[in-house]
C-alpha cells in the first residue's frame, strides 16, 4: 500500500506541473476516494501476501454466497443471527421436525434454485489453473461449480442432491420439488422470507399435514445431502481435503468465521503445520489468532481487484 501510494503521489505531483494547480486539486480529490476505499486497500494487502506462493489452498464459506442473495448463519461476532439449523438427530428422530424442514425447504427451494455466483465465485475459477491449488468450500450452494471452478470438495454435501437414508441412493432435488409438489396441493403458493441453506421463514402452520414422500426405490428416509449439524463429514472427503491442504503452501479464508468446527480445523491444522494464513471475512473469525494476515473487509468487492 504504502508503495503505491508513493508511485500515486509521484504520478500526481508530475501531472500538477503539466496540468496546473485546478487539475492537480481535482486529481488529489479522485485519488483521495480511491486511496481510501478500505477494498482496494485489502487487495493489496492480499495480492502482496500471495504473492511467494505457487499453491495455495483457499477454503469458502458462507460470506462468499450472501452476494448471490443466499443468507448466512452468523452476525459480524460469529454469533447465531437465527434460530441455529435442524440437527440430525432432530430430522431422522422426530416426524414433525422432519415435516416442518421439508415444508420450509419446499417454499426456499425455487429461490436457492435461480441464485447465480457473482464477482467471488468467478474470480476463484479464474484463479484455478494459476496459484489456487485446491477449493474447498462449507457451502452448499453448488455456486464455485457454476462459476466453472472444478474439483471443488464441497465439505458440506450439495443441497440440490438428495440421498435415502436407507439405500444412499442419490437423486436430484429438483425430482423430489415436484414430487413434494403433487403431495402437498394445499401447500402451493406459500411465500416466506429467504433463510439459509434453502430454507424460508416459514412459521405457524400445521406441519405435521406436510407430506414427505419416501425414497422411490426402497420406501427409506430422504434427506438433503448435505451434513446437518450433529453429523460428521464423511471420511474420504474430509481426507482428499486433508491431502490437498499438506500440498499446499499457504492457506486463505474467504467469507467464512470458520465457528463450525470442521472449517476452523483446517486452519488449526495448517497453523500446526507451520504454513502461513490469511482470512479475508467481514467481522471476527475463530482463527484470528492464527492469522498472518486478517483483512475484515468483503470478499466480493476484494477478491476481483486482487
Ligand atoms: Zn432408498
Amino acid at each position: 500500500m504504502r508503495m503505491a501510494m508513493r508511485r500515486m503521489w509521484g504520478r500526481l505531483r508530475q501531472k500538477r506541473v503539466k496540468g496546473g494547480k485546478r487539475a492537480g486539486r481535482r486529481m488529489m480529490a479522485d485519488m483521495s476516494i480511491a486511496l481510501t476505499a478500505p477494498h482496494v486497500e485489502a487487495a493489496e494487502r492480499l495480492r502482496d501476501w500471495l504473492q511467494p506462493f505457487g499453491r495455495v489452498f483457499v477454503l469458502t464459506g458462507a460470506g462468499c454466497s450472501t452476494a448471490s442473495g443466499i443468507p448466512d448463519y452468523r452476525d459480524a461476532d460469529g454469533q447465531w443471527k437465527r434460530a441455529p439449523p435442524v440437527t440430525y438427530q432432530a430430522f431422522t428422530g422426530d416426524p414433525l421436525t422432519n415435516a416442518r424442514y421439508w415444508a420450509r425447504s419446499f417454499v426456499g427451494w425455487p429461490r436457492m434454485a435461480k441464485s447465480r455466483p457473482n464477482a467471488a465465485h468467478r474470480t476463484l475459477a479464474a484463479w484455478q489453473g494459476g496459484r489456487l491449488s485446491q477449493l474447498l468450500t462449507q457451502n452448499v450452494d453448488g455456486l464455485h461449480e457454476r462459476a466453472g471452478s472444478r474439483d471443488v470438495i464441497d465439505l458440506h454435501g450439495r443441497i440440490d442432491q438428495v440421498i435415502c437414508l436407507q439405500c444412499r441412493s442419490l437423486s436430484a432435488r429438483v425430482e423430489l420439488q415436484e414430487r413434494l409438489h403433487a403431495a402437498n396441493p394445499d401447500w402451493h403458493g406459500l411465500e416466506a422470507a429467504t433463510a439459509p441453506d434453502g430454507d424460508a421463514d416459514l412459521e405457524g402452520l400445521d406441519f405435521g399435514r406436510f407430506r414427505v414422500p419416501p425414497c422411490e426405490a426402497c420406501g427409506g428416509m430422504l434427506k438433503p445431502d448435505v451434513v446437518f449439524f450433529g453429523e460428521n463429514v464423511p471420511r474420504d472427503r474430509y481426507e482428499r481435503a486433508l491431502e490437498a491442504l499438506h500440498a499446499a503452501q499457504a492457506l486463505l479464508v474467504v467469507g467464512s468465521s470458520l465457528m463450525v468446527y470442521s472449517g476452523f480445523r483446517f486452519a488449526r491444522i495448517a497453523h500446526e503445520a507451520g504454513k502461513p494464513i490469511a482470512l479475508l471475512n467481514r467481522g471476527q473469525t475463530r482463527a484470528d489468532a492464527l492469522a498472518d494476515l486478517k483483512l475484515d473487509a468483503d470478499c466480493v468487492a476484494v477478491l476481483p481487484a486482487v
